[in-house]
C-alpha cells in the first residue's frame, strides 16, 4: 500500500472532521467525516478554496484559531433568531494547527469534533453573554476575519444574523468602504499590543453611516500570543445629536462675536473656526477650513510663519499678540492683529492653540499713507528751508552789487566812471527783480490765480525775441545758439504769448546757465496740423553738465536743485524755474519732460496745442511798434510820498517829454486835481495820510475820468482787483523800467487822444 493511500485510509478512520489546507486556504485533504459533515465529496472539494466554499454554502467559516482555542465555536446554521438557538445548534469544536513543512511552506490542519453537551452549554452561554451585553462585541482573527460577534452588531448593520458577519472580513461587509481604516486600526492594536479607544464609522446595509465609539484590545491565546483583536463599540449617533446641538449653540455664539476665531490641534489642523475667518480669506464657510492645516489652505504661502508662531505658543505656554500677514484666496494679502493662546485639556496639558484676530489691513494702509505723507511733508519742509537759504544768497548777491556801486558813486573821485557803476546798479537790480518776479509768478501759479490769455500772436517772433534777449548771457562762453523753426507752422496762432515766452526764458536760461561749451539748440516742430488747431513740439537742447536720471522726476518740483544736496552751489537760481514751467505747461493743457545724460547734456521738451487764427492780418502786430515812437507833451500828476521814488519817476517822465507835478499826500493830490487838468495820474497806494484807493474814489466822485494808474509794490492778484474796484484804470508795479513806463503812457495817452 502506498504511503498516501495508507494516510488517506487512516484519515477516514478518524471520527473527527479533518480538513487540510495550504496557506492559501485551498483544500489539500478532506476526510470522510468532513465529507459527511460538509455534504460534499472529496473529489469536488480538493483544491478549492475552503473559505469560498463555506461562503457559497452559507456555512459559517470554521474558527481558525490555534490548537489551544477551545472556547470559540460556531453554529452550523443560524438563519433563525436567538430564541431557536438550542434547536438548530449543532456545533463543531474546531482546532487548528499549522505545521511547517519543507521549503517554509506550511499547512493548515483543521480538525473538528461534534460538540459534547458540555461544549454546547459552554458555547450557548458564551453567545448568550455576548448577546446580552449592551453594545456590540466581536472578535477577529489575525487576518481580520470575524470569528465571533453578538446580535447587536448584526442589528446595527441591518443584517439578519451574525452568520452574515462571521467568517467575513470588513471588506465583505456593508461597511466595506470604511474597511481600510478599520483594518489599519486593528493592525495598530495588534502591533502595539495595547487597547485603543476611538470614534469610528461603519455603514449599515442601506448605506446609513453609524458613528461608533469603539474600544479594541489585542486578543491573546493562553500563552499570551496575540492572535487577533477583540472589540466592543456603542452607537454614538444619539449622543452625537446632543453634542451637535451643544456645538451648534457654541458655533452661533462664536459667529456672533466680532472678528475671526479658530482652534487647532497640536499638528496645526483646524478643529474649528467661525465663518468670518473663512469669508475674510475668500472661502465660503468654516467647513472649507476645518480638518485642514495652514499648508492646505489658500494662505499656504504664508503658512510657515503662522505655524512657527503656533509652535512657539505651545512650547512656551504663553499667549501671544502680534501682527500676521495672511494671503487670501484672491491673492490679496491681509494684515491681522492676532491673539493666540495655548489650548489645554482638563489636566492642563497643551493640546493645540486657540486664536482670534481682527482685520487691520485698511488701518495699516492708512498708517502707511500717513507715514508717506509725513515724509513728503518733511521733505517739502526741507526743500523750503533750502529754498530760503538759497534765496537769501541769491538776493544778497545783487544787493551787494547795488550797495557797493552806490557807495562808490558817492565818492567824487570816481565821477568819470559813473556810467559803469550806474550800469552795475541796473544789472544787479534787474537780477534782483528777476528773482522777485519768479517768486511772485510761482505763488500766483500755485494759488491757481494765473489767468491765461487767448490772443493772436506770431510764435516765431516770440521765440526769436526770447533768444535775442538771452544772447547777452552767452558772453564769455564758447557756446553756439542754434534756432530751428519748422516753416510749416502757421504764421498766426491763438494763445498766451507771454506764458510761452516765460517757459522758453526759463528753459533757455537754464541751458545757458548749465552749459560752458558746445551748443544750445532751440527748435519748434509741427507735430500735427488739424483744421482749426495744431500741435507743436518745443525742444531746448544743450551740451552742458546734464542731469542724473534719478533726478528727472523731482527737478520739476518747486525748490529742487540737483546740486543743492552737495552744498556746492556753482550756479545761481532758486529752484523755481522748472516748477513754473511745469505749472504753465499744465495750465496750457500741454506736457513737459526731460531727457539727459550726465556730463553730456540735456534736452527739455514741451508739447502744446494752439488754435489757429486764419487770415489774421499782420497789420495789427506792426501797429504796436509804430505807436512806440509817439512822443509826449502831456501833464502828469505823480502821487507818491517816498522822495527817492518821487525823484526817479519824475526824472523818467521828464526824459519822456512829460510835464510832471508831484503830490506827497492824498490831500495835496486832491487839491492839485481840483486845480489842474491832468492827462494821467500815477497813484501810490500807501500814503502817509490815506491810501491811493480812497483818493481815487474821491476823484471819481467828481466824474473826473482822467486815467489813474496804481503805482504799487503790491503785486498780488486780489489786491490789484481792489484797485480796479476803487476806479483805477491800470497798475504799474514797482520796480519798473523806463520801457514799461513808456508802454503804460502809450496805452493810456493814446486812448485819451482817440476819445
Ligand atoms: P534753478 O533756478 O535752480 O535753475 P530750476 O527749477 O530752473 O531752478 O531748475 C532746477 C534744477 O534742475 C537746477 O538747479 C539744475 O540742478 C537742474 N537743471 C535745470 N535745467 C538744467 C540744464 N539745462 N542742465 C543741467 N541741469 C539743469
Amino acid at each position: 500500500m502506498q504511503t498516501s493511500n495508507l494516510f488517506n485510509t487512516l484519515l477516514d478512520q478518524i471520527t473527527e472532521i479533518v480538513v487540510i489546507l495550504d496557506k492559501k486556504n485551498n483544500v489539500k485533504e478532506f476526510n470522510l467525516a468532513a465529507e459527511n459533515y460538509f455534504k460534499v465529496s472529496k473529489k469536488n472539494i480538493i483544491d478549492r478554496n475552503f473559505v469560498a466554499f463555506c461562503h457559497e454554502k452559507n456555512l459559517p467559516y470554521p474558527i481558525l484559531l490555534n490548537d489551544h482555542t477551545k472556547l470559540l465555536k460556531e453554529k452550523i446554521s443560524s438563519k433563525k433568531n436567538k430564541a431557536d438557538v438550542s434547536n438548530i445548534f449543532s456545533p463543531i469544536i474546531w482546532k487548528m494547527s499549522h505545521p511547517k513543512i519543507e521549503n517554509d511552506a506550511y499547512l493548515i490542519i483543521l480538525t473538528g469534533k461534534i460538540a459534547t453537551e458540555e461544549d454546547k452549554e459552554l458555547i450557548i452561554n458564551f453567545q448568550n453573554i455576548l448577546d446580552n451585553m449592551p453594545g456590540n462585541y466581536w472578535i477577529k482573527d489575525i487576518t481580520g476575519r470575524y470569528i465571533a460577534c453578538n446580535h447587536s452588531i448584526a442589528k446595527v448593520a441591518g443584517l439578519n444574523s451574525i452568520n452574515e458577519i462571521i467568517g467575513r472580513t470588513d471588506y465583505e461587509l456593508p461597511w466595506s468602504k470604511y474597511a481600510d481604516d478599520l483594518v489599519k486600526n486593528d493592525k495598530q492594536v495588534m502591533v502595539l499590543g495595547t487597547p485603543q479607544i476611538r470614534e469610528e464609522v461603519i455603514s449599515a446595509k442601506k448605506g446609513k453611516a453609524i458613528i461608533l465609539l469603539s474600544i479594541k484590545a489585542p486578543f491573546r491565546d493562553e500563552n499570551g500570543n496575540i492572535i487577533g483583536t477583540i472589540g466592543n463599540s456603542f452607537d454614538l449617533s444619539e449622543y452625537k445629536k446632543q453634542t451637535t446641538f451643544t456645538e451648534k449653540r457654541l458655533e452661533s455664539i462664536i459667529e456672533s462675536i466680532a472678528g475671526n476665531h479658530w482652534w487647532k490641534d497640536v499638528n496645526g489642523v483646524y478643529l474649528g473656526c467661525n465663518d468670518s475667518l473663512a469669508k475674510t480669506l475668500g472661502l465660503n464657510s468654516h467647513l472649507d477650513v476645518i480638518g485642514k492645516t495652514d499648508y492646505q489652505l489658500p494662505w499656504a504661502e504664508t503658512a510657515d510663519a503662522l505655524v512657527q508662531n503656533d509652535q512657539e505658543v505651545m512650547r512656551t505656554g504663553i499667549s501671544q499678540r502680534r501682527e500676521e500677514q495672511v494671503a487670501s484666496k484672491t491673492g490679496e494679502t491681509f494684515t491681522f492683529m492676532v491673539v493666540k493662546i495655548p489650548l489645554r485639556d482638563e489636566n492642563g496639558n497643551i493640546i493645540g492653540t486657540v486664536g482670534n484676530s481682527i482685520d487691520i489691513t485698511e488701518q495699516k494702509k492708512i498708517e502707511k499713507a500717513l507715514v508717506a505723507e509725513k515724509e513728503r511733508a518733511e521733505q517739502a519742509n526741507q526743500a523750503k528751508t533750502r529754498f530760503l537759504a538759497t534765496i537769501s544768497h541769491e538776493l544778497r548777491t545783487p544787493l551787494n552789487g547795488i550797495i557797493g556801486a552806490a557807495e562808490i558813486l558817492q565818492n567824487e573821485h570816481v565821477i568819470s566812471k559813473c556810467k559803469n557803476f550806474a550800469q552795475d546798479i541796473e544789472t544787479s537790480a534787474i537780477n534782483l527783480l528777476a528773482i522777485v518776479n519768479e517768486i511772485l509768478n510761482f505763488s500766483k501759479l500755485e494759488s491757481g490765480k494765473i489767468e491765461l490769455k487767448l490772443i493772436p500772436f506770431n510764435l516765431k517772433r516770440i521765440v526769436e525775441e526770447v533768444i535775442t534777449n538771452i544772447r547777452h548771457q552767452l558772453q564769455g562762453k564758447d557756446l553756439k545758439l542754434i534756432f530751428k523753426y519748422d516753416p510749416s507752422i502757421p504764421a498766426h496762432l491763438l494763445g498766451d504769448p507771454t506764458r510761452i515766452a516765460q517757459i522758453l526764458i526759463n528753459l533757455i536760461g537754464n541751458a545757458v546757465k548749465f552749459t560752458e561749451e558746445g551748443y544750445i539748440k532751440v527748435a519748434v516742430k509741427m507735430l500735427k496740423h488739424y483744421k482749426h488747431s495744431c500741435s507743436l513740439y518745443f525742444t531746448v537742447e544743450d551740451t552742458g553738465i546734464g542731469i542724473p536720471e534719478n533726478k528727472f522726476g523731482i527737478i520739476f518740483d518747486r525748490f529742487t536743485q540737483v546740486e543743492s544736496e552737495t552744498y556746492k552751489r556753482r550756479y545761481g537760481g532758486v529752484g523755481l524755474g522748472l516748477a513754473i514751467c511745469k505749472q504753465l505747461v499744465t495750465a496750457l493743457k500741454g506736457k513737459i519732460g526731460v531727457k539727459s545724460t550726465l556730463g553730456h547734456g540735456s534736452l527739455f521738451w514741451f508739447k502744446l496745442n494752439f488754435q489757429l487764427k486764419n487770415g489774421l492780418k499782420s497789420a495789427k502786430l506792426k501797429k504796436e511798434q509804430v505807436d512806440k515812437k509817439l512822443l509826449f507833451n502831456n501833464r502828469i500828476l505823480v502821487v507818491e510820498d517816498e522822495p527817492i521814488n518821487q525823484r526817479i519817476i519824475t526824472e523818467m517822465l521828464k526824459q519822456l517829454d512829460c510835464q510832471v507835478d508831484v503830490a506827497s499826500t492824498g490831500a495835496e493830490a486832491l487839491k492839485l486835481v481840483h486845480k489842474n487838468s491832468y492827462d494821467l495820474i500815477f497813484m501810490d497806494i500807501r500814503l502817509t495820510d490815506t491810501n491811493g484807493m480812497l483818493v481815487t474814489r474821491e476823484i471819481r466822485k467828481d466824474k473826473n475820468l482822467t486815467p489813474i494808474v496804481a503805482l504799487t509794490a503790491h503785486a498780488f492778484e486780489e489786491e490789484i482787483q481792489n484797485f480796479y474796484n476803487a476806479g483805477m484804470n491800470d497798475v504799474l508795479t514797482k520796480p519798473f523800467t523806463q520801457n514799461v513806463l513808456h508802454a503804460i503812457l502809450t496805452k493810456w495817452l493814446k486812448s485819451k487822444q482817440r476819445s
